[in-house]
């Protein structure tokens, strides 16, 4: 389809849901812009059909031109069909804000959103908005689980921490057809929520020597981390925290997956040592600091259904969003003295990654990216999960696009 203007295609329908509501897209196909003999009562003739059945009108322009004629005359054709109006600016992840609000304020449509539909940011406010006046439709009985990962070294009683979530709960354990091996998955429901132990036979799976199975340690967890949404670094509290339980910890920030530590055999442990070890546990492995830290005995099952719980909040965490609104509320509200931020936009959950518009192109300083995320977990929490930043320079994405230089 391209993304030359002036393209022409035939309508386009989809069955769209948003947040319980459910709702039909119709894409009224290209609009020529740059033809001139353009009239714009033809432009709503060919359109006319869907503007008819429509309830809502999305009127998406490209943030990088510049408003013409022809927006105008649409803009004001649009707004006389007595129909709600919003003005989509796509491709407003290389605009500056201020631009959006000084140029395409003026179209006369007062809901504008500015989205990137390559990027997906600004589309959640953007269908929000669109469809808050359609009911809730009740979701059709597809219950979801939380998919679960209980990774760490040998011996640290991932096996026994397993039998203890899943085992008093009655767990359905179901072969999974897996495609290179057996996978089998173990299914609970505890309270409300449905939760997959995924793949434990991996768990059980010991291989000869010492080494052999570290090795094989380190391989399942890379394998677990990839099909599981929270991740159970279990620790023994017997040994500490060794050089392996970091690599494994690692990974499981790597994969950008909610983390909690477990600190399992603490029946063997002197209750007034526990202040120690959760300093020790920080200290190795600082790099998730957002991760909580348990203690529990898999073995005894003392504090073993507290990590349902933590379970639903950190996975929830990971998949909270945060509207544009409340993040330039925060933006005007945030001291930061390393460069100018003038926006920043949640492109994606799992985990929560940002998109922060700044005055100046290149990362961020790790302690300064460090200082940002704090400061965006002291506001919205994001217990449990990394939180992804990702930097762009006002100056060089804009390029060319100044203002005098816009074609
Ligand atoms: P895995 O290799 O990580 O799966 O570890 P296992 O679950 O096989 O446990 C290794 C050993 O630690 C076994 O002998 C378990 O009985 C023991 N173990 C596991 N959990 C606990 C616990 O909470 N307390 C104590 N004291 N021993 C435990």
């Amino acid at each position: 389809m391209g993304d030359e203007p002036g393209i022409t295609r035939d309508r386009i329908y989809g069955q769209a849901r948003y947040d319980g509501r459910q709702f039909e897209v119709i894409d009224t196909g290209g609009i020529v812009v740059n033809e001139s003999e353009y009239i714009p009562a033809q432009i709503l003739k060919q359109a006319k059909v869907a503007f008819d059945h429509a309830a809502h009108i999305i009127f998406l322009v490209d943030g990088r031109g510049e408003i013409t004629g022809t927006d105008r005359d649409l803009a004001q054709m649009l707004l006389r069909l007595g129909k709600p109006v919003t003005l989509a600016v796509n491709k407003a992840d290389t605009v500056a804000r201020e631009d959006l609000a000084h140029e395409f304020y003026g179209l006369g449509i007062r809901d504008v959103f500015p989205v990137s539909a390559e990027h997906g940011m600004g589309i959640d406010d953007l269908l929000a908005h669109v469809t808050q006046g359609i009911a809730e439709t009740p979701v059709e009985e597809t219950e979801t689980s939380i998919k679960v990962a209980i990774i760490g070294r040998p011996n640290v009683g991932k096996s026994t921490l397993l039998n203890a979530l899943t085992g008093e709960e009655r767990a359905i354990v179901s072969p999974i057809a897996g495609t290179t091996r057996d996978a089998v998955d173990a299914h609970v429901r505890h309270g409300e929520t449905n939760y997959v132990f995924v793949d434990t036979a991996g768990i059980r799976r010991k291989g000869k020597t010492k080494e052999m199975t570290e090795k094989l340690s380190v391989v399942m967890a890379r394998r677990h981390i990839r099909l599981a949404e929270v991740v159970l670094v279990v620790l023994d509290a017997t040994e500490g925290v060794l050089g392996l339980d970091a690599t494994i910890a690692g990974y499981a920030h790597e994969g950008g997956r909610a983390v909690i530590l477990c600190v399992n055999k603490w029946d063997t442990i002197d209750k007034g040592k526990k202040r120690g070890f959760e300093q020790q546990v920080r200290d190795q492995l600082k790099f998730m600091d957002y991760a909580p830290v348990v203690f529990l005995a898999a073995k005894t099952g003392a504090g073993v259904d507290g990590l349902y719980k933590l379970i639903r909040e950190v996975h929830a965490s990971a998949g909270q969003r945060i509207s544009t609104g409340e993040l330039n509320r925060f933006v005007e509200a945030l001291h930061f003295e390393e460069r100018k931020i003038y926006y920043i936009t949640q492109a994606s959950v799992h985990p929560p990654t940002f998109v922060v518009f700044t005055d100046r192109a290149g990362p961020m300083h790790f302690s300064h990216e460090r200082h940002l995320v704090n400061q965006i977990r002291r506001r919205f929490g994001f217990k449990g999960t990394p939180v992804v930043l990702k930097t762009r320079g006002k100056k060089t994405t804009r390029g060319m696009q100044t203002k005098g230089a816009r074609r």
